[in-house]
């Protein structure tokens, strides 16, 4: 394959080769990738996906890595990201934004100029179109709640809008992981006016108790499973006993039984067979199937 050359020519955007995904999650696990493509603009990310189906390489989108557990062999294809897909647009409560900026910056940025409804997300370190992706959410809040409508590029590379009520946002859920084949492009959120004052102080509180009770010292990709109905993931861990359990560097964390940690340069296989482990002995004592939250990717 050669890639290189074609890219290069059709000046589609930076690309890396020979890349580490374990620099590029924050599991911080993985093998090596062929390709990192990041495409200046749509028109040459749908210039680089017609290459890539004709040439039937595999590609993902990938956001900031902050829900994906990659496998510790190579990836033979190619990773695109999105991250000069990061125009933003704020129109008094209304903010058009790249699907590639950053959650928790965007989310900092709106609060401190006294808009509310994206509190929340502040200590989300995802890109906007991953959060979509995700619905994620904290505090009983989500992105559902927030985005208007959004830009896609539908699997037969057409832009089309999709809205609030087409997106399907549900507890950490949404029609893009149902859909797989759509990219997220551009999203509008619209929020509320708000006191700057309150709004920061209530940020602040929060971060302190995440600071207390995640252990966010570690590389990981925050909670593990989804809360199972009236329960909490983190509970149902913790009465079986797993806090602390380690399989190779990675461990169920001392501190938030829902979180899995690189303790110690764990492998994408340690962090894996753990989410695996705990879900097997969760369900062996409650009879509970918990669901994971995060992707694994390139472990066909
Ligand atoms: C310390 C820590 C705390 C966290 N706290 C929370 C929390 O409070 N609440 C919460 O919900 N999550 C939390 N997370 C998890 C994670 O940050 C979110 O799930 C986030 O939304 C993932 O975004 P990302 O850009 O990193 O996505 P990635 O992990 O890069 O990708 C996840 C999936 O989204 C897809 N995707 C990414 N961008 C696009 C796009 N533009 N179009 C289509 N598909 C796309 C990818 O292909 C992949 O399938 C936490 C993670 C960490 C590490």
């Amino acid at each position: 394959m050669n890639l290189d050359r074609i890219i290069k020519n059709k000046k589609t955007g930076k690309v890396l080769t020979n890349q580490i995904m374990s620099k590029y999650t924050t599991f911080n696990v993985g093998g090596k990738v062929d390709y990192i493509v990041y495409p200046k603009s749509v028109e040459k990310l749908i210039e680089l996906i017609k290459i890539l189906r004709s040439e039937k390489i595999k590609y993902k989108i990938l956001g900031n890595g902050s829900n994906t557990v990659f496998n510790d062999e190579d990836y033979n294809g190619v990773i695109i990201k999105l991250d000069e897909f990061n125009d933003l647009h704020i129109k008094d409560t209304i903010i058009k934004v790249g699907s590639g900026y950053n959650l928790m910056i965007l989310a900092h940025k709106l609060s401190r100029m006294g808009l509310t409804g994206i509190e929340f997300a502040t200590g989300i370190p995802g890109t906007v179109g991953g959060a979509i992706y995700m619905n994620a959410g904290a505090y009983k809040s989500d992105m559902g709640y927030i985005v208007s409508e959004i830009k896609v590029l539908t699997p037969e590379l057409e832009i089309k809008t999709l809205y609030n009520s087409d997106l399907d946002f549900h507890y950490r859920t949404s029609f893009l992981q149902e859909n797989p084949g759509y990219i997220c492009i551009e999203v509008t959120i619209v929020l509320k006016h708000g006191n700057k004052d309150i709004i920061m102080d209530l940020i602040e509180e929060r971060r302190k108790k995440r600071l207390m009770t995640q252990p966010l010292e570690f590389p990981s990709c925050g909670s593990v499973f989804r809360n199972p109905p009236n329960d909490f993931a983190g509970r149902l861990i913790e009465e079986c006993g797993l806090k602390g359990y380690k399989i190779g560097g990675a461990m169920v964390s001392p501190k938030h039984a829902n979180f899995i940690i690189n303790y110690e340069n764990a492998t994408g296989k340690d962090v894996r067979d753990l989410i695996l482990y705990v879900k097997d002995e969760v369900k062996k004592k409650f009879d509970i199937e918990l669901l994971i939250e995060q992707e694994f990717i390139n472990w066909e």
